[in-house]
C-alpha cells in the first residue's frame, strides 16, 4: 500500500509487542494492524488538515516515538511486580536490581534473601522485571493501553510538543482491540471536524483548548488527567484552573 506523505496518517512507529519483549501490556503490531485497518484511507488517499504521526508502544519505557506523536497508544500496567523470593535469591542480583528501579521503590529484604517493593513509589514500568526475572509484571486483567495525544517533533509554526494525557486506559481486547480502535477515530473524526488547514493536532488542541477537546471527543477527564507535579518545571500550564465550559 502506498501512502503516507502530506496530509495523510504517515507510517506507524510502533515497538515489538509482547511476543518480543517481557514488559509488553500489550502488543503493538497487533493494535497497529487493527487501527491502520480501520484507518488506511487516511493513510493513501483522504486528506487532513495535516500529516498526523500514530505511534504504538507496547510499554511505558516506550522505545517507539510516543511521547512527540500526534496521536500515541502506550501499553499500561496497572499493578506492581509480583516477588517470587524463592526465586529471586537464585535468580537475580539484588544490587542490579535494587539499582534498576527509577523511583527507588525497591528495597532490599534481608530476612528473605531478596527484595521489598515500596508500593507507593512504584510506577508499574517493569524495568525491575528486565532485570529480574523473578519480578513479573504482566497482568492480562489489569493491563491495558492509554493514547495521549498533541506531540511532534517539527519546530514549524510552533515549537515541538510533548503528547499529553487523553484517555488514561483501556482495555487490551485482541485481536482487533474495538475500543482503542474507537478512541482513535474519534478523535480524528474531531480532528477533522475542528482544525484549520496545516493545523497539526496539538496546535488544534492548543487553540481549542483542552476542555472542548474533552468535550468534542467525549472523553471522560479523570484524576489521571492531574499531574502530580513531579515534572511540574516541565509540564505546569502556567494556571492549576481547568475551565470545564
Ligand atoms: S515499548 Fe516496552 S515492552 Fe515494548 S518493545 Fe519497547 S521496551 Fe519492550
Ligand atoms: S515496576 Fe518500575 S517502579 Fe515498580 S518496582 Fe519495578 S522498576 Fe520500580
Amino acid at each position: 500500500m502506498v501512502g503516507g506523505i502530506g496530509r495523510r496518517i504517515s507510517n506507524v512507529v510502533h515497538t515489538q509487542g509482547w511476543v518480543h519483549c517481557h514488559s509488553a501490556a500489550t502488543d503493538a503490531s497487533g493494535l497497529t494492524k487493527s487501527i491502520m485497518d480501520e484507518l488506511h484511507e487516511y493513510f493513501t488517499s483522504k486528506d487532513l488538515p495535516n500529516k498526523v504521526r500514530i505511534a504504538v508502544a507496547c510499554c511505558v519505557n516506550m522505545c517507539g516515538a510516543v511521547h512527540c506523536s500526534d496521536i500515541a497508544l502506550v501499553g499500561v500496567h496497572k499493578t506492581p511486580p509480583r516477588i517470587d523470593h524463592e526465586n529471586l535469591k537464585n535468580a537475580c542480583e539484588i544490587p542490579s536490581t535494587i539499582a534498576s528501579c527509577p523511583t527507588s521503590a525497591i528495597s532490599p529484604d534481608p530476612t528473605k534473601k531478596s527484595v521489598k517493593i515500596k508500593l507507593e513509589k512504584c510506577m508499574y514500568c517493569g524495568n525491575c522485571y528486565s532485570v529480574c526475572p523473578a519480578m513479573p509484571i504482566s497482568d492480562a486483567k489489569n493491563d491495558g493501553i492509554a493514547i495521549v495525544v498533541g506531540g511532534k517533533v517539527a519546530n514549524l509554526r510552533t515549537p515541538p510538543k510533548f503528547s499529553k494525557l487523553a484517555v488514561p486506559w483501556l482495555p487490551n481486547n485482541p485481536p482487533r482491540w474495538p475500543e482503542v480502535t474507537d478512541a482513535v477515530k474519534t478523535i480524528l473524526v474531531a480532528y477533522i471536524a475542528g482544525a484549520k488547514k496545516y493545523e497539526r493536532v496539538g496546535e488544534w488542541i492548543d487553540r481549542i483548548g483542552w476542555e472542548k477537546f474533552f468535550k468534542v471527543t467525549g472523553f471522560a477527564f479523570t484524576i489521571q488527567h492531574v499531574d502530580d507535579f513531579t515534572f511540574a518545571r516541565e509540564t505546569f500550564r502556567t494556571t492549576p484552573t481547568f475551565k470545564w465550559t
